[in-house]
């Protein structure tokens, strides 16, 4: 990398510039595509962008901030002393070394970082399983009310009753369209509300005293499932699919005896299949003296049309994220809300809404003990996600029963299109098994010798679409799992399958240019292993580096 010059402006790197057949730019931008070196090969340290009155000085220092310049300050004030002393010795001594831009360099380096980064606005985003869709805009608006948006968690209870009754409206919805008796809404992501089901179904064993040691998890789970399972403290066997992709009733009902606390299902499965013996299967589960613990993840694909709690289940999260469209974020803001059996009510966790008379009041720790005398505790600092709640009521009710039974339906016939429409050219491994869900489950079969999954995913990129989920579930070889839902119209589907269509071709045919994707990307193909592996989580001044 070359150092930046006085304006900040550096020449574009060689490796940003070759995506193009033969094209070259001064710039390294490619046509409004715009290349953008690191923040700190901008800014400089003598650069500020805004103006901050002079904090009064410390042992005759001047402030250590963003500029790092010692600026003595005119009339040197006996507080400064005394802040150091409060400080305990803890007073940076070295500049901060944050790199300084002017206001407008700082929202163009965002903005234009952000047009290099694809997005559910910008297109299709066909993970599977994560249910990526779109985030309705009439949810934002409400979600931005001052009223809302404005709130603060430890405010008294007198001054926020709406908020309390949008956590109670949307909880009275959650167990109405799941069939449960209760609902934790604190929990913040799906793998959180895993966590906060596990730990009920643990606290109802421990109520009788039963201390059970192992969780039966399918192969074909998510990795959250088994994780949640260990951190519980709970030993984690798989049970085995059939050849059509479901959970093998006959392996799980020879493998449940006095030892197993509960099994973990995901329905509709990871391999887009509805498990259709889950009733069997509670009932068996249950006259073993185990829980219920269902993955509600794809509940996407069913909402408005079944009723876990019909189907005997104990406890079942949702992500609001997923099925009730509210944003992912970057790994959050989440929210996994836990539906709960009759059996495991008394366990949820604290906090939690309760309405008396037309009064709502949070019943907190500490006022506990006779309204939750059995709560297994808390997850969370406060009551959960306030603006995922606020977004997931607003969802909710604007769909309306009707309309939300058309969510599922859409989803569904969305993914099936999907299925049919590549089965002649991808492998389609329960393809054979009838319909599928929510989602189209493809696998590496019929590629080229060489010719891999991740190739195909980084092909699509060129195509200006996000790569499918890949090599999940692990009992799918070379997996890629797709999940156009509800969202997409059948233009976008039509544009996504001839890209998908194409490539696959070239994967059959061994074109080894696939090796070569993305070309047309801002990056080429990156050591993904490696970044994972050794992230390099600071900033480094390159020419400092060996
Ligand atoms: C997304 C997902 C999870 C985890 O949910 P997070 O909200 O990402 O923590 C668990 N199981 C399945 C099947 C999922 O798709």
């Amino acid at each position: 990398m070359n150092a930046p010059n006085a304006s900040g402006w550096k020449p574009g790197t060689p490796e940003a510039a070759q995506g193009v057949s033969g094209v070259e730019t001064v710039t390294g931008n490619r046509g409004l595509m715009l290349e953008e070196p690191l923040i700190f090969e901008i800014g400089g340290a003598d650069t500020c962008g805004v103006d901050l009155p002079t904090p009064p000085p410390l042992q005759g220092r001047g402030p250590g901030g963003g500029g790092g310049a010692d600026i003595p300050h005119p009339n040197p004030s006996p507080e400064g002393e005394g802040l150091l002393g409060r400080l305990g010795g803890l007073l940076r001594t070295d500049p901060i070394g944050l790199p300084g831009l002017s206001e407008p360099e700082t929202v163009r380096h965002y903005t234009r970082l952000s047009r290099q980064n694809y997005a559910i606005d910008c297109g299709i985003f066909p993970l599977g399983s994560c249910t990526m869709k779109h985030n309705p805009r009439l949810n934002e608006k409400v979600a931005r009310l001052p009223g809302f948006a404005d709130l603060h968690p430890l405010q008294p209870e007198a001054t926020v009753q709406g908020a309390l009754a949008v956590i109670d409206q949307l909880a009275h919805w959650l167990i109405t369209l799941t069939g449960m008796d209760a609902v934790a809404m604190s929990p913040k992501a799906g793998a959180h509300g895993e966590l906060c089901g596990i730990l009920c179904i643990r606290a109802a064993l421990e109520a009788r005293g039963d201390m059970r040691e192992v969780v039966l998890v399918p192969e074909s789970a998510h990795g959250t499932n088994p994780a949640t399972a260990a951190f519980a403290g709970y030993r984690v066997e798989n049970i085995p699919a059939t050849p059509e992709g479901r959970v093998d009733l006959a392996a799980l009902t020879a493998r449940l005896g006095p030892d197993v606390a509960a099994v973990m299902i995901t329905n509709p499965n990871t391999c887009g299949l509805f498990e259709r013996e889950m009733k069997a299967i509670s009932d068996a589960v249950h006259a073993a003296g185990a829980l219920v613990y269902c993955d509600g993840a794809n509940f996407n694909a069913i909402v408005g049309r079944v009723r876990p709690g019909d189907l005997g289940i104990d406890a079942m999260h949702i992500n609001l994220h997923k099925t009730f469209s509210t944003p992912h974020g970057g790994g959050g803001p989440g929210s996994g809300p836990v539906v709960l059996s009759e059996a495991l009510a008394p366990f949820a966790p604290l906090p939690f809404v309760r309405k008396i008379g037309d009064a709502f009041e949070l019943i907190e720790e500490g006022d506990g003990s006779e309204a939750a005398p059995d709560s297994f505790g808390r997850m969370t600092a406060f009551h959960g996600q306030m603006g995922m709640f606020t977004r997931a009521l607003a969802y909710i009710l604007s769909h309306g029963a009707d309309g939300l039974r058309q969510v599922s339906g859409d989803a569904v016939l969305n993914a099936n299109y999907m299925l049919r429409s590549l089965e002649d050219v991808l492998d389609a491994p329960f393809a054979a098994s009838g319909p599928c869900m929510h989602e189209a489950l493809f696998s590496d079969r019929h590629f080229a010798e060489g010719i891999s999954t991740l190739d195909v995913a980084k092909a699509l990129i060129d195509e200006g679409f996000h790569p499918m989920t890949m090599y999940f579930p692990l009992v799918v070889h070379g997996a890629m799992l797709v999940e156009p839902t509800e969202c997409e119209s059948k233009a976008s589907l039509d544009q996504f399958i001839a890209a998908l269509r194409s490539i696959a071709e070239r994967a059959r045919s061994g074109d080894q240019s696939l090796h070569q994707a993305p070309q047309l990307a801002p990056r080429r193909r990156l050591d993904e292993t490696l970044a994972a592996r050794k992230p390099v989580l600071a900033y480094e001044d390159p020419s400092s580096r060996t």
